[in-house]
């Protein structure tokens, strides 16, 4: 069984269940992903630079993100100022010539009072994703910041060719990498009984979102689900490091009822 976090998510005392893991994979040498799963902080980040650049990125992003959850109530902007840390961090530590031009992605999920209640805040730089189960549908909260992700949108090219681009690894927004790196953020309230999946791209370049699907739908544990979806990524090349955050707010509700299951998001500018 996952260990419990608790939430005052719905006016009363909500138990989260979380379940996290990571593996190198079966090609790179180190793994050069981070995560982060304390209190109400749950987050992937995926590094990139030469030699253990990307680790020491991915890093700095997730121990500046962990502070916050000794933090409370949180609001949307500290999560904007914790990733502005992080990145002023990384553009500090990356002076000596082996981390020059070191990198990550981040990509998240927290809870912030807004209105008077707390409500989910998901956060995301970069090509890590962040998705929402509920009632057997799955929902990718999370935008890419990717050159695909782009020309897709421009409708420049259709989905299948997106998943088989040359430039799908190209992303455009990372912290590291720009002096001001500006994140999305959606805030929504929280619904019992959904589950979230964070996760690096070693896991949605291996795996089709149907199938993360059919993970959870399988595992209720989020740590079984979290195992599961890191096998997968193995099964089918395991090409790049792989991260998976499980999140899942317990229900009370024996049955999750299929009607407006659909996520409430809206992107904040920040
Ligand atoms: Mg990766």
């Amino acid at each position: 069984m996952s260990p419990a976090h608790y939430a005052d998510l719905t006016g009363e005392q909500t138990v989260i269940r979380v379940g996290a893991a990571t593996h190198v994979g079966r090609v790179r040498e180190l793994n050069e992903d981070a995560l982060v799963a304390e209190g109400l902080v749950f987050a992937v980040a995926d590094g990139m630079g030469g030699h253990a650049a990307g680790e020491v990125a991915s890093t700095i992003a997730a121990l500046t993100l962990r502070d916050l959850s000794s933090r409370h109530p949180l609001r949307s902007d500290d999560v904007v100022d914790a990733l502005r840390e992080s990145n002023r961090r990384i553009l500090k530590a990356a002076t000596a010539p082996e981390t020059d031009g070191m990198g990550t992605t981040v990509a998240g999920l927290t809870v912030v009072r807004t209105g008077g209640a707390d409500h989910w805040c998901v956060f995301n730089i970069g090509d890590s994703r962040v998705y929402r189960f509920l009632g057997n549908r799955m929902s990718q909260i999370t935008h890419d910041h990717s050159e695909v992700r782009e020309l897709l949108d421009a409708g420049l090219i259709t989905p299948d060719e997106a998943e088989r681009h040359p430039m799908r690894n190209v992303i455009t927004r990372s912290l590291g990498t720009d002096p001001a790196p500006v994140p999305d953020l959606w805030v929504f309230p929280p619904h019992p009984g959904e589950r979230f999946v964070i996760c690096s791209d070693g896991l949605s370049n291996e795996v089709s979102d149907r199938d993360i699907m059919v993970a959870l739908r399988t595992h209720d544990d989020p740590q079984a689900a979290a195992d599961a979806l890191i096998e997968a990524a193995l099964r089918s090349g395991g090409r790049d490091n792989v991260t998976v955050v499980v999140v899942a707010v317990e229900s009370d509700q024996d049955d999750e009822e299929e009607g407006d299951t659909s996520p409430r998001h809206d992107l904040i500018s920040t």
